[in-house]
């Protein structure tokens, strides 16, 4: 799956309307702390279902929504969209929206979803919100850190190749 176009509304420092498109190959983001480097990745993790804590830096699912600023008013909702592209290449758009006190929405491709149909899309470990795809910050130091073997074993995972050695391993063993 490639993830072609990113549009956030709304989300943490994204107040205003956004939108980025992501060529094929890695894509670094760069620029001042504090620019909203990590909310990007936050907001992509999000939007394929993620809710922990932990990968959201938040406390509660709210505070994902623009909370203001002295000079401008919070908002009371959040949206992203996440335009991608399938391996068998149909068109995937999926839409998360919270509204303050109100909770999440999904949509896919236009029509409302359950979040756990949205995680049956990313259900492959290649593609979904805990991807080895996306590297936050301090997955670098991880991976420069790595032995051989692991930082091999988290390339092939980045790649969606991991599950194949499992599969040649059974098919040998026949
Ligand atoms: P660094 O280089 O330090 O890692 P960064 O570019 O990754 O910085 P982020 O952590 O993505 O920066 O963005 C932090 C900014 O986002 C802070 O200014 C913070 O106040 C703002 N922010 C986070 N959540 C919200 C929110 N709900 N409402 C408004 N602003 C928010
Ligand atoms: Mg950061």
């Amino acid at each position: 799956m490639l993830i072609r176009k990113l549009k956030l509304a709304g989300f943490k420092s994204f107040v205003e309307p956004s939108e980025l498109r992501i060529e094929p190959g890695l894509t670094g983001v760069v620029g001042p702390n504090g620019c909203g480097k990590s909310n990007l990745l936050e907001a992509i993790r999000w939007v394929m279902g993620e809710n922990s804590p932990k990968s959201m830096r938040s406390g509660g699912m709210d505070d994902v929504i623009f909370a203001g600023t002295a000079q401008r008013p919070p908002r009371d909702f959040a949206e992203v969209v996440l335009d991608a592209v399938r391996d068998d290449g149909e068109e995937l758009q999926v839409t998360r929206r919270i509204e303050r006190g109100a909770g999440s929405a999904y949509r896919v491709n236009g029509r409302d979803v359950r979040a756990k149909d949205v995680s049956l899309v990313f259900a492959d470990a290649a593609t979904g919100a805990h991807s080895p795809a996306l590297v936050s910050q301090g997955k670098i130091a991880a991976v420069i850190a790595a032995k051989p073997a692991e930082r091999r074993m988290m390339l092939e995972e980045a790649a969606g190749i991991a599950g194949l050695h499992v599969r040649r391993r059974d098919a040998e063993s026949k």
